[in-house]
């Protein structure tokens, strides 16, 4: 090959790699529309069900009102948390709560986990790989994620982008035999990889949804079965939850549970809610009490600020109000055409893009510039956050650090939106051209 014809070949193979990348993201597009649709339709479907739907969310509205930074509430959860035995330690930063973990480690180079946005957001998995300690996702979607390296495109449902064809054909590779591309044998050998781990982990680490203060309990909820395994390991439960997970009592916290499990997934109840107030125990032998009959001998909880107190305290209060049901990425227009790259860092969408910008965590500070300021977010929210205006809050403070605070709303509005169109464009002619070629039948 002359040297004419290897540079034509490096052209074309960057033109074939810039085309294969396209594909994959309008392939993992139209999956998680398929998957966010499902949801649309199983809310559509169950809603009549849901008893005194405007009642609970205004219930909760109030619920948070009153919780987010209220100091009073959360030392009386510290207390009764610690008088129910579970040891409570403070991280005023994300560093901080991830040397806690470590500290409480002791050692131990296995650690089983369940679902947690908050160990994302501290980076807590990628931490403990770096002191040799091996944490295994216990969640199907997150396992999956684990292995193939992908970003979650929903926080309850984070492989929603991939069809059930890609998921076979990339875990092929780790398990080392071609995998039959069904729901079914996905998740059977999958759980049965991570059943291995967890009975050979002594500690497990989950978070929390909730945490009721009056009685120092933890609310775990949960469709898999795997949170309690992980709750029960014999060593020790370790627990990560934010500062804003505090709800006075376990009914109002209960409240909470089942709005957000409707707007998560569409059904009333997942198949189970925990509720844990201290390791197990008995005293039958001649009085003397025992911990850890069947579970863990110690439980500690790492309670995170880490930016917290101080959005509290600001006009972005009521991004703490979220519940992290993710019904705002379902119906977000922007979230359906860029996906997760409509996020910074750990943090998924409008919302997440915000808080990513209040706590340091902002990528390059492009993702601000995505939302269309629809509103579709707040008027579908059960807590009706409006993201918009936080955005455009934050869009008008960088125009003023730049100094160019003229026609800012209007300028952002047209680029966002002109951004938009050319991606969705994007998107759609990349299938439909991968269709006509036959490249990109509907598989999953
Ligand atoms: S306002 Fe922004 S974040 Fe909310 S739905 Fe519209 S595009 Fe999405």
């Amino acid at each position: 090959m002359d040297e004419d014809e290897s540079s034509v070949a490096v052209v074309k193979s960057g033109s074939e790699h810039s085309h294969s990348a396209r594909l994959k993201k309008a392939k993992e597009i139209k999956a998680m529309r398929r998957a966010f649709a499902t949801v649309k339709k199983r809310q559509r479907a169950n809603i009549a069900r849901v008893v005194n739907l405007e009642n609970r969310k205004q219930r909760l509205l109030q619920t948070r009102k009153e919780s987010i930074g209220n100091a009073g509430l959360l030392e009386q959860a510290v207390a009764n948390l610690e008088r129910n035995g579970i040891k409570v330690k403070r991280a005023r930063t994300g560093e901080e709560a991830v040397s806690l973990v470590q500290g409480e480690l002791a050692g131990e180079k296995l650690v089983v986990k369940s679902k947690s946005n908050l160990t994302k957001e501290v980076g807590l998995v990628e931490a403990l790989a770096d002191k040799g300690v091996e944490v295994m996702e216990t969640d199907i979607g997150d396992r999956i994620i684990q292995v193939i390296g992908e970003k979650p495109s929903h926080p309850t449902g984070p492989a929603s982008h991939l069809s059930k064809q890609e998921i076979a054909d990339r875990l092929s590779t780790h398990f080392g035999q071609q995998i039959e591309p069904t729901a079914e044998a996905i998740v059977e050998l999958v759980r049965d990889e991570i059943a291995a781990y967890i009975s050979n982990a002594s500690v497990g680490i989950t978070g929390a949804n909730a945490i009721a203060a009056e009685e120092g309990a933890v609310l775990l909820m949960h469709n898999e079965g795997n949170i309690i395994q992980v709750a029960t390991r014999p060593g020790k439960h370790i627990i990560m939850a934010g500062i804003d997970k505090i709800y006075p009592n376990s009914e109002e916290a209960l409240n909470m549970l089942k709005l957000q499990a409707f707007y998560a997934t569409g059904a009333l109840s997942t198949s189970f809610i925990n509720i844990i107030a201290g390791t197990s125990q008995t005293a039958d032998i001649e009085k003397k009490l025992i911990k850890g009959v069947h579970g863990p001998r110690e439980m500690c909880l790492v309670l995170v600020d880490n930016h917290r107190s101080e959005i509290a305290d600001s006009d972005y209060r009521e991004l703490l109000y979220c519940i992290g049901c993710g019904q705002c990425l379902l119906v977000c227009p922007a979230y359906s055409v860029y996906g997760s790259e409509f996020s910074a860092n750990s943090q998924l969408g409008g919302k997440g893009v915000v808080y990513a910008a209040l706590n340091g965590e902002e990528a390059d500070g492009g993702e601000l510039d995505i939302c269309l300021s629809c509103r579709h977010c707040q008027k579908n929210c059960p807590l009706a956050i409006d993201t918009s205006a936080m955005v455009n809050r934050l869009r008008l403070e960088r125009h003023r650090r730049l100094r160019e605070p003229h026609l800012a709303g209007a300028y952002d509005f047209v680029r966002a939106h002109i951004d938009w169109i050319g991606n969705a464009l994007a998107v759609e002619a990349t299938w439909l051209l991968a269709k006509l070629r036959g490249l990109g039948e509907d598989r999953g």
